[in-house]
């Protein structure tokens, strides 16, 4: 039986890779799909690392494995909470394994905290926005961590671009490659293992901050560092290279991006101030409860993920400041969280929100006709009832309409947060560089890659494609799946309508701790 190794390269794009490995830039990806298969792969939407990952690793997709975005509404309250690993619904390609007796390696993958007990060993990827390096949390067995504890998301932070920011942060790009790509290779060598996973966010870390250097027709085009990306590509292909001769003899290679990448142009969708417009919205009289999230810039970077892991409770009390502060409640229809990778608009439902505005008979009625509203505007290409995008037990976590902005001459336009002002504006020249939560420069595209070591028939494949394409390899039964296996096609696809499994939350601190904390982030200036 062949052993399964599993490459994630977090957003890599397949219109990028395609030219490079024909120029001999990346030989290590283009022996594989030269002997096997190089695909474009289909994204979920959003097609943002949470939901992507999960049905990359599970088979199937957002309204089953539940993990949406990295956050979800508490119902009954104008309000969020954050979400890791143990909101997912159904099982990955680890339980699956661990419960038939194989071995897995897990390294990386986001969405995948805290770690699961498995028949091997497992790195938790980032869980987090403001995550920059694990801890010994992340790992199991907890043995493992001292071997591991290099294994890091990024090494500065991207939420405040200032100078100097982008010559720093080619270095540590790389250097952050090598640093895993060594930890890969040691484990390959020396553990015993059916399944090896390893995802590298780098390749996603640079195209959004570099794009506007790599591509002179880009809007936001400024000189200089014009290769970074082609270099981060360049040495993750090494890492390809080093993690394949490390895995050995019998063993199916498949690398794997959760979506693809693009350029973002110029302009700027503010989505409540276009309600507020349309009368769907109506801001309070003073913007009390907006905060400051760059303030939790005052907070040391090695201290931001374990302070967020810890009072999860806080951070969201603050990202619910953020998002639902300045709205009357009391005559609004409808609002939008206005996240940049998730564009999307909910409804302020009698019943289901605390000062519902809309009947629920009306609802279906009311969802239909914004849609078309947001469709007739322009900068909206699609907008989605969430029921006509999801499938399973889980659609009614996703906000109820889901809105894909539309590419202006191939470029994006960006979601930002505000409270008053036009629903559509352009960039100023300052904002250019962009920055978490500003509208960074290059946005994920729903179309990402998959390379296989081994020839398939297929031309083109789905993220849910991947978890029943290694079982079938592995020779190991799949629960159900949406995704077909393209190397070893028997595995049924899943009935409509049918449930996985139940959740496990974890709730790490205390009201007390809470409070105590709050005050000191609010000392420090993380509310306004
Ligand atoms: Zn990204």
């Amino acid at each position: 039986m062949p052993r399964f190794l599993l490459i994630g390269l977090d957003g890599a794009e397949p219109s990028l890779i395609g030219p490079w490995m024909a120029e001999g830039r990346l030989p290590h990806l283009a022996r594989l799909a030269e002997r096997g298969t190089f695909l474009r792969a289909s994204s979920t939407v959003p097609c943002a690392t949470f939901p992507a990952w999960a049905t990359c690793v599970t088979g199937v997709g957002p309204g089953r494995h539940g993990l949406i975005d990295f956050t979800e509404m508490i119902r009954g309250q104008y309000a969020i909470r954050f979400k890791n690993g143990t909101f997912r619904q159904a099982p990955a390609l680890w339980n699956v394994l661990s419960d038939a007796g194989k071995r897995v390696g897990v390294l990386g993958v986001p969405g995948t905290y805290p770690p699961e007990p498995v028949n091997g060993f497992i790195v938790s990827g980032f869980d987090s926005p403001v995550a920059t390096r694990i801890d010994a949390s992340f790992v199991h067995p907890p043995a493992l961590y001292p071997e591991v504890r290099q294994w890091r998301f990024a090494d500065f932070q991207e939420s405040d671009i200032g100078p100097g920011w982008h010559d720093r942060a080619i270095p540590l790009l790389l250097r952050a490659v090598d640093e895993k790509s060594a930890i890969a290779v040691r484990l390959l060598a020396r553990e015993p293992w059916d399944f090896f996973m390893v995802v590298f966010g780098e390749s996603d870390t640079v195209a959004h901050h570099f794009w506007m250097f790599h591509d002179p027709r880009s809007p936001r085009y400024r000189r200089g560092r014009e290769h970074a990306i082609r270099e981060v590509y360049e040495r993750l292909d090494d890492a390809v290279g080093a993690l394949v001769r490390a895995a050995g003899e019998d063993v199916v290679v498949g690398v794997v991006s959760d979506h693809g990448f693009g350029g973002a142009g110029t302009g700027v969708v503010h989505l409540n101030n276009w309600l507020a417009e349309r009368g769907y919205l109506r801001f309070c009289p003073t913007n009390g409860g907006l905060i400051k999230r760059a303030a939790m810039a005052c907070v040391p970077e090695h201290w931001r993920g374990g302070l967020f892991r810890r009072f999860r409770g806080v951070a969201a009390r603050a990202e619910s400041g953020s998002r639902f502060g300045g709205i009357d409640w009391s005559a609004t229809a409808a609002w939008s969280e206005e996240l940049n990778y998730f564009p999307s608009v909910r409804v302020n439902l009698e019943g289901r929100e605390p000062k519902g505005q809309v009947r629920a008979r009306d609802y279906d009625a009311f969802v239909r006709d914004l849609c078309h509203e947001l469709e007739d505007w322009g900068p909206v290409a699609r907008a989605w009832p969430r029921a006509e995008l999801y499938d399973g037990p889980h659609v009614d976590r996703a906000p109820d309409i889901i809105l894909e902005l539309a590419l202006e001459n191939g470029y994006a336009h960006s979601c930002l947060r505000a409270r008053g002002g036009p629903g559509f504006r352009r960039l100023r020249d300052e904002e250019y560089f962009g920055a978490k939560e500003r509208g960074m420069n290059g946005t994920h595209r729903p179309t990402g890659m998959l390379i296989l070591s081994e020839p398939c028939a297929a031309t083109e494949a789905r993220l849910e494609d991947v978890a029943p394409t290694v079982l079938a390899t592995l020779g190991v039964p799949a629960p159900p799946m949406e995704g077909q296996a393209l190397l070893h096609p028997h595995i049924e696809v899943l009935p409509r309508g049918e449930g996985t499994r139940v959740a496990r939350e974890v709730c790490p601190y205390s009201e007390d701790e809470a409070r105590t904390v709050e005050k000191r982030l609010r000392a420090l200036g993380y509310y306004e």
